[in-house]
């Protein structure tokens, strides 16, 4: 495995393996990696010839300045995890490598996806995920990039930029990897106190509560909500940010249950804000 720091030195990896006709799979994330992580990258592994993660912890996709401070870094664990799991390149830029000019900075947002959801909470996010995440594919030039389903408003982003802006790549999204009560892995989890860590579990087991709603016959979205909102504040110190019915393309809301519909829904425990999702097939 070669660590790399340098635009210079990627390239020059990168202009191998493409001259020699290999197919590049791109893993971007902010490090303090996990199991989630890794099945992008066993994703990666099995649809190209290469893999490339990268390590960036992109200021510009966070809105509170103390999340960015607060986020984890294990840059050493990280590198032993990729190691572990056979990828070839960790890209590791410092904030000055990947932006040189903060004098003329670019904008890129696609509004209809991101005026909803996790945008309204923390604006300017996805302008910065797209920014980065633009730049990286421009240096990395995979033939596919792989995103997890978790982050499913990032998926759709993502995607629609790669189709507005013909981006020569695919976009892969992976099933989200979950603890064995059905937590969303997630890098923000390790930050949860332990009493906190057990009123996270109240997100799967909502979802869990939505399924079977389903199933039982309910149809009155508003009631629906209202069922699951319950069952998350009723004794429980968490605070909702949104929970929401939207479809899964467009992400607009729906006004029935009926179809595919995504239940996205974000929360504060503690300090800490976890987001979850699933798409759920509602039956005739
Ligand atoms: P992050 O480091 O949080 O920016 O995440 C990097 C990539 O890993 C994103 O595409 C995430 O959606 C994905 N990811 C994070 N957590 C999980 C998970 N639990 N399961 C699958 N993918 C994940």
């Amino acid at each position: 495995m070669i660590v790399v720091s340098k635009i210079d030195e990627l390239k020059k990896l990168i202009y191998d393996w493409k001259s020699q006709g290999q197919t590049i799979g791109f893993c971007p994330t902010m490090g303090s990696l996990h199991a989630g992580h890794m099945d992008l990258v066993q994703s990666s592994k099995t649809q190209t010839d290469k893999t490339i993660v990268s390590i960036f912890v992109n200021p510009t996709q966070f809105n509170d300045p103390k999340d960015f401070e607060k986020y984890p870094v294990n840059t050493e664990n990280d590198l032993l995890l990729c190691e572990k799991n056979g990828v070839d390149i960790v890209f590791l830029p410092d904030v000055k490598t990947m932006y040189p000019d903060t004098k003329t900075p670019i904008q890129l947002s696609i509004p209809k996806l991101q005026n909803h959801l996790c945008g309204r909470t923390r604006p300017g996010h996805f302008e910065g995920v797209l920014q980065i995440v633009a730049k990286l594919f421009h240096l990395t030039e995979p033939t596919k990039a792989f995103f997890g389903l978790k982050d499913y408003q990032q998926f759709r982003v993502i995607s629609a930029m790669v189709e507005n802006l013909n981006f020569p790549l695919d976009i892969v999204g992976v099933p989200t990897r979950r603890e064995t009560d059905g937590l969303a892995m997630s890098s923000r989890n390790v930050r949860l106190s332990t009493k906190e860590r057990e009123t996270a579990s109240l997100i799967p087991r909502m979802f869990a509560l939505a399924k079977k709603t389903i199933q039982a016959g309910e149809r009155d979205i508003k009631l629906w909500k209202e069922i699951l909102r319950d069952f998350l504040l009723t004794g429980s110190s968490l605070r909702i940010d949104y929970l929401e019915v939207v479809d899964p393309i467009e992400l607009q809301p729906k006004e029935k249950l009926e179809g595919e519909i995504l239940l996205a829904i974000a929360v504060f425990v503690g300090e800490v804000r976890l987001i979850d999702n699933q798409v759920i097939e509602i039956p005739n």
